[in-house]
């Protein structure tokens, strides 16, 4: 089994991105910026936006974090994100999940511009999942998935693919993508009966369920392809993945480790998608 290197391939695609900054700053004399607004204090939120900043400085970019208290009301919140929709200087806004409960999420990811929706949440965006060559954005966690296969030379074409969760962050948008390079393409979810039937079946298995070490073995094709997109804790308080990696082991042909698979990725296309709203701002700009 091949563990595939989720940190390396990461690594190898934002030197891209870095080059693309380079190449935007001399082009238009201004910095590309990612705001990223973080409303509460939900510990692991803080780390994720702070890796965030981190990244985006890395590539070159420049990346303001607002802070703003957990009571929070959902107006204020709504202002802000109009105030930075109009504000030319900011590219890409992030409003990190999850809100405190009295935010309506749905309410918050409409009120993003689709031209600076980053993560892609955006009904408008998520939409153009259906016409990808419209799409400016690709969810992040999904395009990564497709990087880290395209990487390895895993040819999705004619593959029976199993993606197990539906969310609109990652099942969903994740099985578009693996239907637009022509995998034949399995949803699964909690309501799934016999859910292993179709998991063995899988070339292809993408794990978003959340839940620690969920898929074992006899749940696994000879050979197959696993990705593991989840992100848990195990009873010892490491994290782990969806899948029972040590022992599923060599039965896989490829897997993902967790850390250092997927997560990786998701923040390298977040960079990704802020340079590309950069050059699609400064494009408008000039009409073409
Ligand atoms: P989510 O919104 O909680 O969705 C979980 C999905 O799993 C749901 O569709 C649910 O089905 C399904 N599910 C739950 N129990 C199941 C079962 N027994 N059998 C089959 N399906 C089951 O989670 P998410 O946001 O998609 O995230 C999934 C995992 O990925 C989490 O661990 C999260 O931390 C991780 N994640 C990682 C990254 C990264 O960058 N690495 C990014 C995003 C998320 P129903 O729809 O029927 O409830």
């Amino acid at each position: 089994m091949k563990i595939i290197d989720g940190k390396a391939i990461a690594a190898e695609h934002r030197e891209g991105t870095a080059k693309r900054v380079a190449e935007f700053v001399s082009k238009y004399g201004r910095t590309p910026k990612l705001t990223v607004i973080k409303v509460g204090n939900d510990p692991a939120s803080a780390v994720y936006v702070r890796n965030k900043k981190i990244a985006c400085e890395a590539a070159g970019m420049l990346s303001d974090v607002i802070e703003m208290p957990e009571e929070t009301a959902e107006s204020t919140l709504l202002s802000k994100i109009a105030e930075l929709n109009g504000d030319a200087s900011v590219d890409g806004i992030l409003v990190q999940l999850p809100l405190p409960r009295h935010i309506s999420e749905r309410a918050v990811i409409k009120a993003i511009s689709p031209s600076k929706d980053v993560d892609c949440f955006h009904p408008q965006n998520a939409g153009l999942l259906f016409n990808l060559d419209e799409a400016t954005f690709l969810p992040c966690t999904p395009a990564g998935v497709m990087e880290l296969l395209r990487h390895e030379g895993i040819d999705v074409c004619g593959k029976n693919a199993v993606v197990v969760g539906r969310s609109n962050i990652v099942g969903k948008p994740m099985a578009l993508l693996l239907l637009a390079e022509n995998a034949t393409v399995t949803v699964c979810h909690s309501r799934t009966k016999n859910l292993a039937e179709y998991t063995r079946n899988a070339d292809i298995l993408v794990l978003a369920v959340g839940k620690a070490k969920f898929v074992t073995a006899d749940m696994v094709k000879d050979g197959a392809v696993i990705i593991d997109v989840g992100m848990n804790r195990d009873e010892n308080g490491k994290l782990c993945g969806d899948a029972d990696f040590a022992d599923i082991g060599d039965k896989a042909s490829y897997m993902t480790p967790v850390p250092g698979g997927v997560g990786p990725m998701t923040i390298t296309m977040l960079l990704a998608n802020t340079i590309s709203a950069a050059f699609a701002a400064e494009e408008r700009k000039i009409g073409k």
